[in-house]
């Protein structure tokens, strides 16, 4: 096992990751930007190294000044956590090639999963079920006009290096195509310095569902059922939910198998999340994401593991600690991410916290880097808490996540609670009758929030 791990993140992720490491008796290291001196993963870790100034570019995301803490601290192992450097096929290659260890999967399935292209042949030719569209990239107008017709109307335009929403356009008939394929284009190209982009059907009424692998990197894998991500803004999750309300044991066994087997055969380590839209009871694979995601502490809550600790026990070489028998699903929880943002235009909002009380009791967990009198810097991420409710079912876990709600305080800043509270009384998330498009229509029709 290691003896000290490197934290290569900050906020709720930071502590979480250090949070596992004690409790294996592991020593953790935290770095961070001169921005982020007074943040608490500084105060948690047992070290921390200052490696930049403010802007990620210079921080966060500097390899080489990343690498020179661990060796700096001595730090045998680096977990990456969300976002930044986590899904860096060469990041990984520069890790391994200084004798760290990278706590998530090899470069190589980075690599394969992270062009969205590759990853969709991969997992046809894997047998997992996926969106209708061109046979790889779409080089010109021409070729996508043609391939939008044979695919047939609604079509969307995807960047094949796309991420977090953007470089994505819908054309909804032909006379769309020019504009949607040319923007996509260039924004694809602004993004993510690759313009490559490909098409497929647009699905009307989906639902985002997606299911939790884990495997050992020796061909053994597991699933741990699905996630329900559909209540999005701008194609960003904003409360997550499992087991999701639209699927019974059987489709989540199936689905789960499914992709359980596509991993296990490719030798897939670590924690993956497959990625669907369901409709009329199929699914459709749209993307792979290898890592630990931001909504994977409900998956956690109704499994009782700990994936932290999972993925650090993988990447050291151990088996998994569970099969696929042991994981029996138990209750519902809910994540809402709440962000420091101001309503209705959920303009960020960062700014010194004045009080900050998080709730408790039974069946809440609070993943938050906050504290009274923190100051949320502007330069990185909205997200400031992830608050994330269990029940024996879904109307226990939304009373609780109602009851959590009204006792957290949070002072200083403007944050998304108020839209939580108002989702609440909503029928329609009161019986999960919701798709991708439910919270655009909803923001829409009640622009207060
Ligand atoms: P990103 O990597 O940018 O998050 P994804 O491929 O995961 O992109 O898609 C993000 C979201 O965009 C999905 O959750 C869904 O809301 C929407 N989306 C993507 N592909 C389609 C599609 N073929 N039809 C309808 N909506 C889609």
């Amino acid at each position: 096992m290691f003896n000290k791990i490197l934290i290569a993140n900050r906020g709720e992720i930071a502590l979480r990751v250090i949070r596992a490491c004690r409790e294996m008796g592991i020593a953790s290291v935290a770095v961070h930007s001169t921005a982020d001196s007074d943040a608490m993963h500084v105060r948690m870790a047992d070290e921390a190294i200052c490696i930049g100034p403010a802007p990620s570019s210079q921080s966060y995301l500097h390899v080489p000044a990343i690498i020179s803490a661990c060796e700096i601290s001595g730090a045998d192992a680096i977990h990456p956590g969300y976002g930044f450097l986590s899904e860096n096929a060469a990041f990984v290659q520069v890790v391994e090639d200084h004798g760290i260890t990278f706590i998530g999967p090899s470069a190589e399935h980075i690599r394969l999963m992270g062009d969205k292209i590759t990853a969709k042949d991969t997992m046809k030719a894997l047998g997992v079920p996926c969106v209708p569209g061109s046979d790889g990239g779409v080089p010109d107008l021409d070729t996508a006009r043609q391939v939008a017709g044979d695919i047939g109307y609604p079509v969307i335009v995807k960047a094949t290096a796309g991420g977090g929403g953007r470089g994505m356009k819908l054309a909804r008939s032909a006379a769309d195509i020019d504009s949607a394929f040319r923007t996509a284009r260039t924004e694809a190209k602004a993004a993510f310095g690759n313009d490559e982009v490909y098409i497929e059907k647009y699905l009307g009424a989906p639902r985002h569902i997606e299911i939790q692998v884990f495997g050992d990197g020796r061909g053994q894998a597991v699933h741990l059922g699905e996630r329900d991500c559909s209540l999005q803004r701008r194609h960003q999750k904003v409360l997550e939910e499992a087991p999701s309300p639209a699927l019974d044991a059987d489709t989540r066994a199936r689905i789960g198998q499914t992709c359980a087997e596509a991993v296990a055969r490719i030798g897939y380590r670590g924690a993956g999340t497959i990625e669907f839209l369901y409709e009329n009871g199929e699914f459709y694979f749209i993307e792979m994401n290898t890592r630990l995601q931001v909504e994977h502490p409900v998956t956690e809550g109704i499994f009782g593991v700990d994936l932290v600790r999972e993925q650090i026990r993988v990447a050291a070489g151990q088996p998994l600690s569970f099969t696929q028998d042991d994981l029996v699903l138990n209750g519902h929880a809910i994540e809402v991410r709440i962000n420091a943002e101001r309503l209705p235009q959920f303009t960020p909002c960062p700014g010194l916290v004045q009080t900050y009380h998080a709730p408790g009791g039974l069946g809440v967990r609070m993943d938050s880097a906050l504290y009274s009198g923190y100051r949320v810097p502007p330069y990185y991420d909205s997200l400031i808490a992830k608050l994330i409710v269990q029940g024996r079912d879904r109307p226990e876990a939304l009373a609780r996540l109602n009851r959590a709600l009204g006792e957290l305080i949070i002072d200083g800043v403007d944050s998304s609670v108020p839209l939580f509270h108002a989702l609440l009384s909503e029928p329609d998330i009161q019986t999960g009758n919701y798709n991708i498009h439910w919270l655009e229509s909803y923001l829409a029709r009640e622009p207060e929030g």
